[in-house]
């Protein structure tokens, strides 16, 4: 066999398991041991520092130089007690991962420890290594880090994490941090408008965020004889296993009992961290798992979806595993995404979307359900654009994962009610009538409760007292989305609140008001609706019937964000400024084309250094043995035939490749990065990726196995 091949399958399979114990039996005792949290705080601040520290949690208050000295300090105190020798400013650039930049405690020329509060509160990194969309060259060339204390600090490794925003001197944002912590703003002032009609008492609104996160795993030593994987995170090539499609469905093996150590380990790390992972060990595809931490305020979830990346990264080596967040990975196999589930919830602890037994927190409940859809309907090639990335593009609409139509699915009893409002919500009320009996609206709550009807194939679902967008690729970043969530649904819900007050103003009664509006909204958002099955082609035909948008590459679906419709809405809740709107754009892009030329190239450089000769070997091999049985006079015919088809598929290989090449060099001489993104989109990935893996993936099948060079699917997925 291939010696590489077959050092990293005898590797992978002697690998001995790496116990795991817990730090105790009680998770308690060491949840948040590494979280300089309410408790630690607390314990080591003086009343009244801890008091303008909550503050600022709570009411965004600055935090003055002197608290922030206090604040310092005794961080530095509770860290180096634990062994800590760095500090660092964790942010999250546009590149999609987080980044750090260590600086240590100890002061060579003081000789003793130091960490200033202005350290704890502001850092310049060396902006110039992060992407930045023409910002930086246009403006001043500098940015700067500023401490976020709505989300905890902690220590990962023997660093101190201060989670911060990343933003040009000029103000302009240049992470996922700081839009979205505007978002909740926005849709905080927003929500608590319309709020008020109902209930007097409710002051502040946040979104809560719970992350459901599918990865891939397998063997390091089979990760790293695959170029593929290593340069693009997908593999390029291999043949479907034979077991694979199948499984796709019907797969309930046990988990191995090195994935689960490696998940036992990493849950202790992030539950150190504070991050609540609840064990659940859900297999959807062969070798793919899926980890889900309880919903927590927005801000926080993202930052500690991205930190559990991280920690599953790290964990992972200990075990010589190594974890894919790629969304496609393996072809014909199970995509990966990251549903995010969310909510509005008040500071009196009412969750917006919960149906209640109180009718008019029913109509409040409809109000914020009505106003999602609509928001939805408006925005949906926003939201598209939102999860778009090269990545994602091989996830929708392939198998068992969402298309990429943004449609909405409530259930039956919703759907009924919404359809009855339409239909009678021009009821007369009489006096002594109950409206919500009327509407049908009194009654939701038994119904709903049972939400046995759950379609899981819809990119947007509502799921009993939240919202799931399902669509979101499991690399992304969810601060994108959620950002561009929050934007819609608080522009639906001013709209809401004008519309409403016009009908007040008419002389109309406050509830008739509301409902009168929420029947025209959901007149109006009706086609974004849909139940079916959205994996369906008919479903494809229906929504292009529809009018609605099946945009399937980013660099089309990212043109949106350039649409005055969105610069107007992100400007008006001054979440993102038209430039930094096109800064953003043009990073995604950048993005983009480096992943389809990274692939194209992997792939290029694979099939001629790797899959040609290989195949050339073969070929000859046969070539000998059908002289030698015709030397014999034996019948050769079946050799022949091999020597035939192993020659067709190299032709076709070898001419595919090289166009694919001149395609990219045509390519890079485009200087207009729109026409460039969309030509790699269209004139390499479309044109060439899948007939170059064809001719691949069938001399996979045709060259014996003793001399393929590549690990096989069969031998990554299923892992012992
Ligand atoms: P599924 O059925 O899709 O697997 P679950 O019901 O197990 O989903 O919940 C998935 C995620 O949704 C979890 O992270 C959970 O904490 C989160 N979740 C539950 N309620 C809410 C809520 N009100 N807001 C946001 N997320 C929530
Ligand atoms: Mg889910």
């Amino acid at each position: 066999m291939a010696t590489l091949r077959q050092n990293a399958l005898l590797k992978a399979q002697e690998r001995p398991s790496v116990s795991v114990t817990a730090p105790s039996l009680k998770i308690s005792d060491y949840f948040g041991v590494n979280v300089f949290g309410t408790k630690q705080m607390k314990e080591s601040l003086a009343p009244s520092v801890y008091k303008k520290v909550t503050e600022a949690i709570e009411k965004g208050s600055k935090i003055d130089p002197s608290t922030a000295e206090e604040i310092s300090s005794a961080v530095k105190t509770w860290a180096l007690a634990k062994g800590v020798t760095h500090y660092t400013h964790w942010f999250q650039p546009l590149t999609g991962s987080t980044a750090e930049k260590h600086d240590a405690f100890f002061d060579a020329h003081a000789g003793i420890e130091k960490f200033k509060g202005s350290a704890l509160v502001q850092q310049e990194p060396d902006a110039s290594s992060f992407p930045n969309g023409g910002i930086r060259s246009t403006f001043e060339a500098r940015g700067y880090t500023a401490w976020d204390p709505s989300s905890p600090i902690f220590i990962f490794g023997n660093t101190l994490c201060i989670p911060t925003i990343f933003v040009a001197y000029t103000g302009e944002a240049l992470d996922y941090k700081t839009p979205l912590l505007k978002s909740i703003e926005a849709i905080n002032e927003a929500s608590v408008a319309i709020c008020q009609l109902f209930d007097r008492n409710v002051k502040k609104i946040t979104p809560s965020l719970g992350v459901e996160q599918e990865y891939f795993v397998i063997d390091k030593a089979l990760f790293a004889t695959r170029p593929d994987l290593v340069m693009a995170g997908r593999s390029v090539f291999g043949h479907n296993p034979a077991r694979g499609q199948q499984l796709d469905d019907h797969y309930f093996g046990t988990i191995p009992t090195r994935v689960k150590d490696f998940m036992m380990d990493f849950e202790i790390e992030a539950l150190k961290l504070g991050i609540p992972v609840s064990t659940r060990h859900n297999e959807v595809a062969p070798g793919q798992f899926e980890v889900a931490p309880l919903f927590e305020e927005i801000n926080k979830a993202v930052d500690h979806n991205q930190l559990l990346m991280d920690v599953m990264d790290k964990v992972a080596e200990k075990h010589s595993l190594k974890v894919l967040f790629h969304e496609k990975p393996f072809a014909g196999v199970n995509g990966s995404g990251k549903h995010n589930n969310w909510s509005l919830i008040t500071d009196t602890g009412i969750n917006l979307f919960q149906p209640s037994n109180s009718a008019r927190e029913n109509l409040q409940f409809l109000t914020f359900l009505v106003a999602t859809v609509k928001a939805v309907y408006d925005y949906a090639d926003l939201l598209r654009a939102s999860i778009a990335s090269a990545g994602n593009d091989f996830r929708l609409g392939a198998n068992e994962a969402p298309p990429a139509i943004i449609s909405v699915f409530l259930g039956s009893t919703l759907t009924s009610i919404l359809d009855e409002l339409e239909k009678n919500g021009n009821i007369k009320i009489e006096k002594g009538d109950n409206m919500y009996m009327k509407l049908g609206i009194s009654k939701i709550p038994e119904i709903i409760l049972d939400n046995t009807d759950r379609n899981r194939t819809s990119p947007f679902a509502f799921t009993g007292n939240k919202f799931e967008f399902r669509a979101v690729g499991s690399q992304a970043n969810s601060a994108g989305p959620m950002t561009v969530l929050n934007v819609i649904v608080a522009e639906t819900l001013k709209q809401l609140a004008k519309d409403i007050e016009k009908e007040t103003s008419s002389g109309k009664e406050k509830k008739i008001a509301i409902v009168n509006v929420l029947r025209k909204y959901i007149k109006d958002s009706k086609k974004v609706r849909f139940e079916g099955d959205g994996y369906s082609e008919e479903w494809e035909k229906e929504a292009a019937k529809r009018g609605l948008s099946n945009l399937k590459s980013t660099p089309f679906a990212l043109d949106t964000y350039l649409d005055k419709k969105s610069i107007e809405v992100f400007a008006k809740h001054n979440v993102l400024s038209g430039v930094e709107l096109h800064a953003r754009h043009e990073i995604m892009l950048e993005n983009y084309i480096k992943k389809v030329q990274i692939e194209s190239r992997v792939m290029g450089d694979l099939a001629l250094n790797h899959i040609i000769p290989t195949a050339i070997l073969y070929q000859n091999k046969l070539i000998e043995n059908a002289n030698g049985l015709q030397g014999l006079g034996l019948d050769n015919t079946a050799a022949i035939e091999t020597i035939k088809d192993v020659s067709r598929h190299l032709e076709s290989l070898k001419s595919n490749v090289n166009q694919m090449i001149e395609a990219r060099k045509r390519l890079n001489k485009e200087s207009d990065i729109v026409k460039q993104a969309k030509g790699y989109s269209l004139e390499v990935k479309d044109a060439f990726f899948d007939k170059i893996r064809y001719a691949v993936d069938k001399l996979e099948l045709l060259v014996d196995d003793e001399s393929w060079p590549l690990v096989k699917y069969r031998e990554m997925l299923f892992i012992k």
